[in-house]
């Protein structure tokens, strides 16, 4: 009979390497199992800023201590070793399609002159987090399987038992769920079918060498669009903290039959306005990502198994979230074995605390705001994104971003009723329809782990 360990994790992503490390050091017993034959290894796009050391997010404010080598949640009352590179940014900015403006976020001059003080945040190396958690996880005596591709998983009695691709069994008292957005024990638990799907996002990224946007210290975020499409097409152009020169390039949107991320990335790089950029760049590495958004789970906790991480979330818990929540599930489990109560009660001090931080903090619905606030086409993004003259003030909040920009536009009200009616009617008829509708065509062309 396999042993019974304290608790089974499931990936082994920020939420999961955070999960075990703290497990361990309570002195559980932990398996880790991870897909991955090279757990620290990046394979999947991802920009890795510190998000977000201006403003609250899920309840904390996370920044990176760079003399202290230290990721500090100060809300949580927690750090974690950062032994990697970093590279500070100053300012967002959003170029219009056509190249020809600039909405700037952000004070790139005045912030930029004082340095990491009053950066905005910083690019880190998501590998050296990576590194750091694991090494840390395996010195407390987790044991930890790479190459361990989870495919089943099922409770008996008081026991779980996660089923692998390679025949194996894992058994547990309970199980952390941390295999990410697309997660499969979320789907086994049947947790996808109490959510709403709102479409899946792809995107390609490359790590690019002599990059040379106007503001090279900042987000650089043109909208882009494709063959006369009118779905909104995210362009980032970022620094990579993974070497000299590097930047981080990428294009991403909605899944969509008639949208090739890549020949988007690639003629946004050889043929648009923003070309210039990239005239004397050459491509390093390439990833690329698949990402469902869906409502967030009703609840993080199913049959012994706590959820953390992306696997619960709408999109994105960022690496940040998910080592809060990682930690604070490892740590509700360790309490509900001391108290003699391995059950959902146990642990309810968990669901309470993801409740409150995540669903309770932000609505996702605002999230989905992102995808469709450019969905009147490449003419009405180039006129709207124009009037915004003004530098708005930076958030690395998603949620606020768009808050920033429509605010401003919304304060032009009166130029665009003179200029274009016809925006106006547009926009008050798309104010009468909830958001949800209007990711309709999104979700159609998505692919749902259902
Ligand atoms: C384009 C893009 C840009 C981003 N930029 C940022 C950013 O700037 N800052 C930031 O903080 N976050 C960013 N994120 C988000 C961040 O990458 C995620 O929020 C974070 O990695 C989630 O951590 P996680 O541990 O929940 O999941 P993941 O990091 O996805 O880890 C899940 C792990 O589970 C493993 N796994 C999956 N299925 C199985 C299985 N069946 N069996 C075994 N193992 C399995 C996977 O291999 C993976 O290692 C970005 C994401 C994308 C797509």
């Amino acid at each position: 009979m396999a042993q019974v360990y304290d608790v089974v994790i499931v990936g082994g992503g920020p939420a999961g390497l955070m999960a075990a490390k703290v497990a361990g050091e309570n002195g559980l017993s932990v398996a880790l199992l991870e897909r991955k034959e090279s757990i620290a290894a990046i394979q999947r796009s991802c920009q890795t800023m510190v998000a977000i050391e201006d403003e609250y997010y899920f309840g904390e404010r996370m920044y990176l201590d760079e003399k202290q080598h230290r990721i500090v949640f100060p809300v949580n009352n927690f750090s974690v070793r950062y032994d990697g590179p970093h590279k500070n940014f100053y300012a967002w900015h959003v170029y219009t399609p056509d190249g020809k403006h600039c909405v700037k976020m952000g004070d790139y001059e005045a912030k930029k002159s004082g340095g990491s003080k009053t950066r905005l945040s910083a690019f880190y190396s998501k590998q050296h987090l990576l590194q750091g958690l694991l090494d840390d996880a395996l010195a407390s005596g987790v044991q930890v399987f790479p190459g361990t591709n989870v495919i089943g998983h099922k409770r008996v009695g008081e026991t779980n038992t996660v089923l692998t691709a390679e025949g194996k069994t894992y058994r547990g008292t309970f199980t952390i769920a941390a295999d990410g957005i697309n997660s499969r024990l979320v789907k086994l638990l049947g947790l996808n079918r109490e959510r709403s799907f709102f479409g899946t996002i792809v995107g390609v990224g490359y790590y690019m060498k002599g990059v040379r946007p106007p503001y090279p210290e900042s987000i650089n975020y043109p909208i882009l669009y494709h063959n006369g499409l009118p779905y909104p097409i995210m362009m980032w152009v970022g620094l990579s903290p993974y070497g000299e020169d590097e930047s981080w390039v990428y294009a991403g949107g909605c899944s969509h039959p008639e949208i090739n991320y890549k020949e988007v990335l690639d003629r946004a790089i050889q043929d648009s306005p923003f070309s210039y950029w990239f005239k004397n760049a050459v491509i390093v590495r390439r990833h690329a990502h698949v990402a469902n958004i869906w409502s967030p789970v009703p609840t993080p906790f199913l049959d012994n198994v706590l959820i953390t991480g992306d696997a619960g979330w709408t999109v994105e818990a960022e690496c940040t979230g998910s080592m809060m929540t990682g930690r604070r599930a490892a740590n509700a489990i360790t309490e509900a074995l001391r108290d003699g109560r391995p059950n959902r009660d146990g642990v309810k001090n968990y669901i309470d605390w993801w409740q409150k931080n995540f669903p309770g903090f932000m609505d996702y619905r605002e999230f989905l705001t992102l995808m469709t606030s450019g969905l009147a086409g490449e003419d009405i993004a180039n006129y709207l994104y124009k009037l915004v003259t003004e530098t708005l003030p930076c958030s690395l909040n998603p949620y606020n971003l768009i808050k920033n920009i429509n605010g401003s536009i919304m304060g032009k009200i009166a130029t665009i009723q003179k200029e274009r009616p016809d925006i106006i009617t547009m926009m008050q008829t798309v104010a009468t329809i909830p958001v949800e509708k209007q990711m309709k065509p999104f979700a159609l062309t998505g692919f749902p782990n259902y």
